[in-house]
């Protein structure tokens, strides 16, 4: 029986699954605090041991997903932003050894990606994208079963293109790209201007002001909450139709923090967005929806990636 071993690295915790088939993991999933202060070689460390944990002994391959942007053929990390430390790190040859199993790399938003199209919302499409949308903005495009990742491995950052030539900066300081607007830390920062300009709301009696509170008021129909989640969604739609002229895509699934739970908030001003500068043949073609695996995605999408990196069959 091989050992097949998917791992999901985030900035506060590891997870790792052992595989059961292409997409299916088994029950008991083995869950580690990140060590995220004591560098990178504590993290490979960690991750090593999760795995062989799980695996109940040297796995025969890994998969991991990694929170920033890696070449995933040179094994190499350029930033993890929650990791410190990672920067220009060879994870890929750290994990192998201290592991000592292959290893394949991936973003974690990629991996995400390949879940929602190999068990989740993407099923059977030719050409699916994942959008995330939580504290900023990523996601994955799989065209042909196969994870577009561009020439050095960054591809899909959909969170980064134009929107606003004098708009906010995003996490990356670009100035008026999406980002900055329509993901949750976007919409925060678009309630707090309202507010701090005088606006009349519900909002300003909430302290902090987060994303799912300011949620909870647009379902309670207050109109400043109401309006950053229609304009931030608006905004997604518009994004949205670029890539549905763009690329063509059979489904576009929305997850993430916010993403994913805020979808009664968003899909029907998504939709408006998109018709208004996506093509109308390619808008029929495409299903538009929340993303299904949730916070497991990332888990189903390494798992998928080690079966399919070394699996046997
Ligand atoms: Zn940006």
């Amino acid at each position: 029986m091989t050992r097949l071993v998917g791992i999901d690295l985030g900035g506060t915790s590891i997870r790792a699954a052992l595989s059961t088939g292409p997409t299916s993991y088994a029950k008991r999933v083995v869950r580690r605090p990140t060590p995220a202060s004591s560098g990178p070689a504590a993290v490979i460390s960690a991750c090593a041991e999760a795995a062989r944990d799980v695996a109940g002994g040297t796995p025969d391959g890994i998969a991991i997903g990694i929170p920033g942007p890696l070449d995933p053929e040179r094994g190499l990390v350029f930033a993890a932003p929650h990791l410190p430390g990672f920067e220009n790190l060879p994870a890929r040859e750290m994990l192998s050894e201290a592991a000592g199993c292959p290893v394949a790399i991936h973003n974690d938003s990629n991996l995400a990606g390949y879940g929602e199209w190999a068990a989740g919302m993407g099923r059977g499409a030719r050409i699916f994208i994942l959008v995330t949308m939580g504290t900023g903005i990523g996601g994955a495009v799989i065209i042909d079963g196969t994870l577009l990742v561009g020439s050095a491995g960054t591809a899909a950052e959909m969170g980064h293109v134009p929107w606003d030539l004098d708009g906010p900066l995003c996490g990356q300081g670009h100035p008026g790209c999406l980002e900055g607007i329509a993901s949750g830390t976007g919409i925060a920062r678009c309630a707090a201007t309202a507010l701090a300009a005088g606006e009349e709301s519900s909002l300003g009696a909430i302290t902090p002001l987060t994303t799912s509170a300011i949620a909870d008021a647009a379902r309670a129909g207050d109109p400043l909450a109401v309006r950053v989640f229609a304009d931030a969604a608006r905004v997604l739609g518009r994004s949205f139709g670029a890539l549905v002229n763009i690329l063509g895509p059979d489904a576009i699934a929305l997850g993430g923090g916010v993403g994913g739970t805020c979808a009664d908030l968003l899909l029907a001003p998504i939709r408006a967005g998109m018709a208004e500068i996506g093509f109308v043949a390619p808008l029929q073609h495409c299903r538009v929806g929340q993303a299904e695996l949730g916070q497991d995605a990332g888990l189903v999408g390494a798992v998928a990636w080690v079966v399919r990196s070394f699996g046997r069959d």
